[in-house]
């Protein structure tokens, strides 16, 4: 009888749609905190960046990237994550529904696992609490992969000048928001810089970098044995589509093993990457 009914109501399994991404492409899952602006104000975010906050979506993300080998880097703003896939990834069969969700339920595990140490003194309580929308995006290239990682970076660096300048208006210098954004409107950032200089002697060059720079995070290679010469880069180089099942899952296991590292560092230039060929080679 049970075998019957499996035969009557299977053909429903037909209406699912298929969502496999590009083969031999980057995959970019950008996630981002639903509704982030209301949640920093009841947890009382210090603006216009609540370190604390930072460190919680950096340690969240480190956990992602270490749940998930195929990542080979990351890049977090504010709330919102991009974790990027190799073109050799073959997770889920790249079904871009599996490799979404995952990403943003592993990280909501986390990222509230993990808030009572970054916030100790701010229980989580509903109906305030942190979820994030994700999307899967496929890049063909790895010039497009860098001018996607670019545009996140040059973003926020704009919102970061243009907060830094805002609330420096608002906390030092008295004004109401409706002031300090009027005043803003139609400054280029040769102007931002003039009023955090010349009106409250700041100089935007020294904040701190996590705010300017955001958050990068990948896999440093390091050789087990200390007196061995560093590795060499064709021999960490994550796995090539044409490499073998046994060196690929060689690849893997080395993977697992790097150690993830938070820097905040210029990725718009060539610099960052050619000195790191096995992030994206
Ligand atoms: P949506 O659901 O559409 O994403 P949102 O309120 O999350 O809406 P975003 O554009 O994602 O809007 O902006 C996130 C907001 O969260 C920022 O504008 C800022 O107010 C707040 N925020 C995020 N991280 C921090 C932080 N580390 N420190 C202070 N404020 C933060
Ligand atoms: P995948 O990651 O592919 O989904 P999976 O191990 O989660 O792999 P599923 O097909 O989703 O496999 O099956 C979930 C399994 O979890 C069940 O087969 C069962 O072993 C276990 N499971 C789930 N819920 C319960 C439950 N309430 N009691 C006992 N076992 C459960
Ligand atoms: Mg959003
Ligand atoms: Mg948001
Ligand atoms: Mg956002
Ligand atoms: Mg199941
Ligand atoms: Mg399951």
């Amino acid at each position: 009888v049970y075998f019957l009914t499996m035969q009557r109501f299977e053909y429903v399994k037909d209406f699912e749609q298929p969502d496999v991404l590009l083969p031999n492409t980057w995959i970019v899952v950008r996630i981002d905190g639903r509704g982030f602006h209301k949640l920093s104000d009841h947890y009382a975010f210090v603006k216009p960046n609540d370190r604390r906050a930072l460190d919680l979506m950096n340690a969240a993300a480190v956990e992602v990237m270490k749940e998930l080998p195929d990542l080979c880097i990351a890049y977090g703003v504010s709330d919102e994550y991009s974790f990027v896939f190799h073109p050799s990834c073959q997770l889920f069969e790249r079904r871009s529904a599996k490799l979404v969700t995952t990403i943003v339920s592993t990280f909501t595990a986390h990222y509230i696992y993990l808030w009572s140490t970054y916030f100790p003194s701010k229980p989580l309580q509903p109906p305030y609490l942190p979820s994030f929308d994700g999307r899967a995006v496929i890049y063909p290239s790895t010039r497009l992969l860098r001018d996607y990682m670019s545009w996140r970076q040059v973003d926020c660096h704009i919102n970061n000048l243009y907060n830094t300048t805002f609330w420096t208006m608002v906390q030092q210098g008295g004004l109401s928001n409706t002031d300090a954004e009027q005043e803003l409107k139609g400054t280029v950032s040769a102007d931002k810089n003039e009023i955090l200089f010349k009106r409250f002697g700041i100089n935007y060059n020294n904040e701190e970098e996590i705010y300017k720079k955001g958050s990068v995070l990948y896999r440093q290679y390091e050789l087990e044995e200390p007196k061995q010469k560093p590795a060499a880069q064709d021999e960490v180089s994550p796995p090539e589509a044409k490499q073998s099942r046994s060196q690929q899952d060689k690849l893997k296991k080395l993977r697992r093993k790097a150690q993830v590292i938070v820097d905040h560092i210029d990725i718009i230039k060539d610099d960052f990457w050619e000195r790191r060929p096995w992030i994206i080679s």
